[in-house]
């Protein structure tokens, strides 16, 4: 895959990836999905995002090739990568902020490296390819246990752990409402996830009526379109009592769906110009000393934020980069024992010679799709 400018992406070939470090490993990629995050990358929304590159952050493969200094891994071994690029020894890698490595981007002090995900965060090429360069290959790259479908293996590198991340950032209690914004696959996984925690109400809410009953039948959760309301904050407070949700997650970001950003009328356009709609609505209808919890993905530019009632109502703010692999071991339990099941999200499988297609389909929302998964035909 590679991207030639704003909405133009095909497949070319690229020259072979080596071993450029002692703990690099080239992986053989046998499934790649494209991800929401992938459209703000698409839509040339991303700072420096390079012609050339390839995309591309959740993707599983077979050890090809490992340097010398590799211990955990084999030639041969069937691997899952997180999408989060991590060191394993800085400060922050110690204390399972993997997400939030301090070394593998050293570019920038916030942003750690995502592959696939423009220089910005770090200018690794991702795994929407035949073949990719895997640095510290002991870290991250997880062997997939033999009994798991590779299918469910693939969205454990950000779908699952994003979304129960959100979910456990939410500090969700016994008997809490919680209210998900963005039914994409991050927002129906953090859905899913919430039940772990014990609330009483889920609500799930978006503006793509497949995607909402998708929701509604994979997260068991109840989900409204916002179209349909006078507004979202209003019909919050009114089925909570007035008091507000316990918990909101904001599983939107600025609108990745670019379709309707020449329109500048509405509050649907609102939402796709990048403002930050879904976590105003998040901070206005969460209560009073409640949680908002942020796994929407946010340029530089956001704005519109009402900071005030974030201290009038005494707030707390969680968002982060979920860390794969400090939660790998506890969401690989959950999908072997039957209680998650991620592969149900999977609705399109192309080619990876395809791959142009595959995100005008993805971008466009069209043909019910929810995930897509790239396969590439080397064997
Ligand atoms: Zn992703
Ligand atoms: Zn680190």
């Amino acid at each position: 895959m590679n991207y030639r400018g704003p909405y133009r992406v095909r497949a070319e070939q690229k020259p072979m990836p080596e071993i450029q470090h002692p703990e690099d490993a080239i992986i053989r990629v046998t499934r790649s999905c494209i991800c929401g995050s992938d459209l703000h990358l698409y839509h040339g929304m991303v700072p420096d995002t390079r012609v050339g590159s390839t995309f591309g952050h959740e993707f599983t493969g077979v050890v090809e090739e490992v340097g010398p200094l590799v211990q955990n891994l084999k030639v041969g071994d069937q691997v899952l990568v997180p999408f989060n690029i991590a060191c394993g020894r800085c400060n922050f890698c110690k204390q399972g902020l993997y997400g939030n490595c301090h070394e593998t981007n050293t570019m920038s002090t916030a942003v750690g490296s995502i592959f696939g995900y423009s220089h910005t965060a770090g200018g690794f090429d991702g795994g929407q390819a035949e073949y990719v360069r895997v640095p510290y290959a002991d870290v991250g790259p997880t062997v997939i246990p033999a009994d798991m479908d590779p299918d469910d293996a693939v969205l454990l590198t950000d779908v699952v752990p994003t979304g129960y991340q959100a979910a456990e950032m939410g500090g969700i209690k016994k008997g809490d409402t919680v209210v998900v914004f963005g039914a994409g696959p991050i927002g129906i996984m953090a859905a899913r996830c919430a039940w772990f925690f014990g609330p009483s109400r889920v609500i799930i809410i978006d503006q793509i009526d497949y995607r909402l009953e998708f929701a509604q039948n994979y997260a068991k959760c109840e989900a409204y379109n916002f179209k349909d309301m006078e507004d979202p904050v209003l019909f919050i407070k009114k089925i909570t009592d007035w008091y507000g949700a316990d918990v909101c997650i904001d599983a939107v970001g600025c609108e990745a769906d670019g379709n309707t950003l020449q329109t500048f009328t509405g509050r649907k356009i609102m939402m796709q110009a990048g403002a930050a709609t879904a976590l105003q609505w998040a901070i206005n209808s969460v209560k009073k000393g409640g949680i908002v919890s942020i796994v929407g993905v946010y340029g530089p530019p956001f704005n519109m934020i009402p900071v005030g009632n974030v201290l009038n109502k005494g707030l707390t703010i969680r968002a982060n980069q979920a860390s794969v692999k400090r939660l790998l071991p506890k969401l690989i339990d959950h999908v072997q024992s039957g209680r998650l099941n991620p592969k149900e999200l999977i609705t399109h499988r192309v080619p990876l010679e395809e791959v142009g297609d595959a995100y005008r389909l993805f971008s466009s929302k069209l043909d019910n799709c929810i995930k897509t998964v790239l396969i590439p035909s080397t064997k």
